[in-house]
């Protein structure tokens, strides 16, 4: 992940880095010789060896190379170990466990989110560790809120927010106590977007906006294959965009944002007609479209419509071509795509002529494989394409 300033070229380290282990793999080799199989100056080649031996990756030895003498750079043997991904939401957990040695990837879920005592944080935590086969190496936990580059310095969250008191100081020791590593926090749709960029929908895109559609509004700015977030780190919170003047009053002080548009609490009230006496949700609304109910139907023909509206100018700001849409709501399928789409083209006519727009391609897991891709990244002992889902 980057700041706004040297991200690129941070990506572009990191990029190398990745790349100068991916070349020890197939054994030892002298510093000049990964210069020239990498694409890079031996200077470069220097300075990230030396960063390497310093996380204990790499180890270096003197030898010879064609006769001359030379550095001969080889893989440290590390001890195995497991990148955990664990996604804190309004009603449970999901984890993410990916061992180093080969792909696992493990959800589990938590339902009803007690009040975060000791007892219960340290009950998840020991859920987590249960399906730890080994030591973690890494670790990120993804919360639906913003969270700022400087962790809690401006923190700003709704009134009777479920998880307020899981983002205090505290709420991660115990997890960090039985995985003996620290844990970062980060933005659960900036997680679902780096899951989209590296494993799904977005693979392989320059550049893209990710909406999230869920109970509320969030999203994330793919910018030169990296998610952007920004100075303080909360690029990407797109539920407060203005959706419309004249909407209702929110919690944030503006009027008609965008969560109070398409947010849950918006939709599912009208769907109680079809359903009265029952709990709803919008797994309710997507099943209720895919069986043909016009109102379930009218409703997410106008969400599409009114997340179109508000994300236009951004995407016409940005001159962004694609626009990937994830989320629980993104189960409703093509009649919120296409409106969505329709209104997005409409109202952003210097894109081009039509703004590509996708679904979300991971489903419900994306969040936790997203933290636990990112928990991978920072040590830089990953190769994607080894990562295999089920
Ligand atoms: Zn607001």
């Amino acid at each position: 992940m980057s700041t706004s300033s040297g991200g690129s070229l941070r990506g572009l380290r990191e990029a190398n880095r990745a790349r100068v282990l991916q070349i020890l793999q197939s054994g030892p080799r002298p510093q000049v010789q990964i210069a020239a199989e990498a694409g890079v100056s031996p200077a470069t080649v220097t300075s990230l060896v030396r960063e390497l031996v310093d996380s204990g990756q790499v180890v270096v030895a003197p030898g010879t190379s064609s006769g001359r003498r030379a550095t001969i750079v080889s893989l440290a043997t590390q001890p195995p170990g497991s990148f955990v991904g664990v996604s804190l939401r309004r009603d449970g957990v999901d984890v993410a466990v990916w061992g180093r040695d080969g792909a696992r990837f493990e959800t589990a879920t938590w339902v009803g989110l007690p009040e975060p005592d000791q007892p219960i944080r340290e009950r998840i935590a020991r859920f987590v560790a249960r399906l730890l086969p080994e030591q973690a190496i890494g670790a990120t936990v993804a919360v639906p809120a913003a969270v700022p580059l400087a962790r809690r310095e401006t923190i700003v969250l709704p009134p009777d927010y479920p998880l307020a008191e899981w983002l205090d100081d505290d709420a991660m020791v115990p997890l960090e106590q039985v995985l003996g590593t620290a844990v970062t926090e980060k933005n659960d749709a900036n997680l679902a977007a780096l899951a989209e960029l590296r494993l799904g929908a977005a693979q392989g895109l320059s550049h893209a906006l990710y909406l999230e559609l869920s109970d509320g509004v969030g999203g994330a700015f793919i910018l030169n294959n990296e998610i952007f977030e920004g100075d303080g780190g909360m690029a990407g919170e797109l539920g407060h965009l203005q959706g419309s003047e004249h909407g209702p009053r929110c919690w944030c002080g503006n009027r008609g944002c965008l969560e109070l548009l398409v947010g849950a609490d918006a939709l599912l009230p009208g769907l109680r007609a079809l359903h009265p006496g029952e709990q709803i949700t919008l797994r309710t609304l997507a099943d209720d479209v895919a069986a043909g109910r016009d109102l379930a139907r009218r409703i997410a023909v106008e969400a599409g419509r009114d997340a179109g509206y508000g994300v236009a100018p951004l995407v016409q700001a940005l001159n962004l071509s694609t626009v990937i849409v994830g989320g629980q709501l993104a189960a409703c399928g093509d009649p919120l795509l296409s409106s969505f789409t329709e209104t997005l083209s409409h109202f952003s006519t210097l894109v081009g002529p039509r703004v590509e727009t996708r679904l979300a391609s991971l489903g419900a897991p994306a969040v936790a494989l997203g933290a636990v891709v990112d928990a991978a990244a920072r040590t830089g002992l990953y190769s994607f394409s080894e990562l295999k889902l089920g």
